[in-house]
């Protein structure tokens, strides 16, 4: 089962594994934890377990059976590097992507070291964009030099939620940089100064930036319905994607 997306830079969702555990800041509010138990709650099919992790090997053929070509979130309901993940499964997952070259597939992960591991003797399908998150300094940041090692056509950072000023980024050999708040009822705030120091960063190293979104909190620091936020930034919408890119 693909789903399509309402994430604002992808088209479709595809969960050939469902559940995870939390690693790091950004995990504190999970999208995919509150969503798991909804879909338990309403007896969909995958979420029997809810948030834990399970392998869903009846999925892994969905992309092959889609014959117009689409942009997919790999795994928005999980982690595809998580440890309880065996390689032989992640194997079986890039092989349905080399298998649909039509396709172009975004597989974001908070698990970056396990990801340059995996990929250390591999090669990445020319149709992966790699992608890490960087929701603060300590944790977040440092990833970033893990997915340098990745040998994909496109690396990006989805830089969400921006928790903190995360500083000066080296951006080397990095493609597309996407920012954005957190949503919900418990999102923490983001600062204006923040996202423009990321996207003055972004520009100074010819780098792709995309403002997804202020989430719960506005530019002006005060917090309502996300949609009374909306994703402009100085007055614009910032939606550049990376050079080798796909139509949306
Ligand atoms: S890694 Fe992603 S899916 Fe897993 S707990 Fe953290 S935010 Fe949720």
């Amino acid at each position: 089962m693909t789903t399509t997306s309402r994430i604002e830079w992808t088209e479709q969702t595809w969960n050939p594994t469902v559940g995870c555990t939390k690693v790091s800041p950004g995990c504190k509010n999970c999208y995919a934890e509150v969503m798991s138990s909804r879909l338990r709650a309403m007896g969909t099919p995958g979420y029997e377990h809810g948030f834990e992790l399970r392998l869903l090997e009846q999925r892994l053929q969905d992309p092959l059976l889609r014959k117009k070509p689409t942009v997919y979130f790999v795994n928005s309901m999980s982690d595809l590097f998580h440890d309880d993940i065996p390689d032989a499964y992640i194997e079986k997952v890039f092989d349905v992507i080399e298998r649909t070259p039509h396709h172009t597939y975004q597989i974001l992960t908070k698990r970056a070291k396990r990801m340059a591991r995996f990929f250390a003797k591999r090669p990445v399908p020319k149709n992966a964009w790699m992608g890490v998150s960087v929701e603060d300094k300590r944790y977040g940041v440092p990833r970033i030099d893990f997915l340098r090692k990745v040998p994909a056509s496109i690396r990006f950072l989805s830089v969400e939620p921006l928790l903190e000023d995360v500083g000066a980024l080296d951006l080397a050999e990095i493609h597309w940089v996407i920012v954005g708040g957190e949503s919900g009822p418990k999102a923490r705030p983001m600062q204006q100064s923040w996202v423009d120091a990321i996207r003055i960063q972004c520009e100074e190293q010819k780098v792709a930036f995309f403002f997804k979104q202020w989430g719960g909190w506005g530019a002006d620091g005060v917090k309502r319905a996300k949609k009374h936020n909306g994703r402009e930034l100085h007055g614009r919408t910032w939606d550049e994607l990376p050079a080798q890119t796909v139509q949306f």
